[in-house]
């Protein structure tokens, strides 16, 4: 990690867990209003002194919107690009600056690149893990997509992998960094809607077997499992962040078009609930073949939130509502922000050697509950326990 630094305000916003763009935007404020800053704020490092990142796999997401989000960024620069595609990498290169390639082949030569520090991972889901581990084993910290991997013992084996390099391994859940979620949990935990009794989020889109990037999404052996894997995730993980309890039990049913050719190796829908040891439930539902969708809502014994979209990548829409049923509008910030502010906080726990926020351990608990998930879909919604 020659030559990254970080200083201790930087640490301090880390500590506050606040997205580091919403924090120099709080810090704008008093400014405004003609007083003095408050020490709360971030100052980019200097370009050289950032955390220098190796993206793996130049797809759709990685280049939309983890690109723009490395630039947005703080603590990191690109400086290294891995990619099966040479022309793709080596334009995308002169657009950002990045002057070192690698293949998948030639993926472990990283090991004696200093110019990297840490390695994003935007691959396919089945080939998170064997990146990820041939990245520890390189010596590199891994942010690595959700879902994290196709089954649990590729979660295990990097978290194992991790240790064994004394290296942080962090599981991109990026809706961990958007303003608007973090803000509806935090009402949640100062009781604005009273004791939480229930969650439902759904979470959809139509996959197209045509679109490169939803093929793969398609085949199990590329994707590890279907719509749940893909975007079902974000409504369970957004379920277990409101509850913060370790679920008892879990019940589903699928809910696939029957014939649809799309979905012969992967279901197409599923439907979920959740129980907690205190009595709070949980459900959700996630799909292949509804219209773009990603909503959730928090029903609590004084009031409810309700969040529509709730995961998108630049419009979240926020309400709370109490007894009176009149809707309040909730804007905490700007979700565009979400990107940078996981890279960001990515780069200053790794840099304290600490765990990330949303560590490989998240990664894990998730894939286990969704195989429990698919264990009792396959048996027609018998209850496993968990
Ligand atoms: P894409 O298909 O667009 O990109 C995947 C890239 O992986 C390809 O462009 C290719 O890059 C590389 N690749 C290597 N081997 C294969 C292979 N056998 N088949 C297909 N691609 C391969 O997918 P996405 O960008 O949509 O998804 C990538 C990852 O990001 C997934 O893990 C997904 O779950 C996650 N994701 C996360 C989102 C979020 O909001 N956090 C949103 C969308 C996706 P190259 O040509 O450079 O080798």
């Amino acid at each position: 990690m020659t030559g990254f630094r970080i200083d201790r305000r930087s640490l301090l916003v880390a500590a506050g867990g606040l997205p580091l763009m919403a924090s120099a935007a709080s810090a704008a404020t008093p400014k405004a209003q003609g007083q003095p800053l408050a020490g709360k704020f971030n100052l980019p490092d200097p370009p050289k002194e950032r955390m220098r990142w190796a993206v793996v796999g130049l797809g759709s997401f990685a280049v939309g919107q983890m690109m723009p989000g490395f630039v947005a960024s703080s603590h990191a620069r690109m400086t290294a690009f891995v990619s099966g595609s040479p022309d793709k990498a080596h334009d995308l290169g002169a657009r950002y600056g990045v002057s070192k390639f690698y293949d998948y082949s030639t993926f472990d030569r990283i090991a004696d690149d200093k110019e990297i520090d840490a390695v994003y991972i935007a691959l396919p889901v089945a080939l998170h893990a064997e990146y990820t581990i041939r990245a520890f084993k390189a010596g590199k910290h891994v942010l690595c997509e959700k879902p994290m991997a196709s089954t649990v013992a590729e979660c295990e084996a990097m978290i194992a992998a991790a240790r064994a390099a004394n290296r942080q391994l962090g599981i991109a859940y990026r809706v961990h960094f958007e303003p608007n979620n973090m803000d509806a949990i935090k009402r949640l935990r100062a009781g604005e809607i009273g004791d939480l009794r229930y969650f439902s989020g759904e979470a959809g889109f139509v996959a197209n077997p045509d679109y490169p990037p939803h093929k793969w999404r398609l085949r199990k052996a590329l994707a590890g499992g279907g719509s749940m894997y893909d975007i079902g995730i974000y409504a369970l993980n957004a379920a277990l962040w409101a509850v913060d309890e370790a679920p008892v039990s879990v019940s589903a049913v699928y809910s696939t078009p029957a014939n649809d050719p799309r979905f012969k190796e992967v279901e197409g829908g599923v439907e979920w609930r959740l129980r907690f040891p205190s009595g709070i439930s949980a459900q959700g539902a996630s799909s292949y073949c509804w219209t773009y969708a990603t909503r959730q809502r928090f029903f609590g014994a004084e009031g409810s939130i309700s969040m529509d979209p709730a995961s998108d990548y630049n419009q979240i829409n926020t309400t709370m509502q109490h007894a009176d049923l009149t809707p309040v509008t909730l804007r905490a910030g700007n979700p565009a922000v979400q990107f940078s502010a996981q890279i960001d906080a990515f780069c200053m726990a790794a840099a304290a050697n600490q765990p990330h926020q949303t560590p490989g351990e998240m990664g894990l608990r998730d894939i286990r509950i969704i195989q429990a998930i698919y264990q009792s879909a396959d048996a027609d919604g018998q209850i496993v326990r968990l």
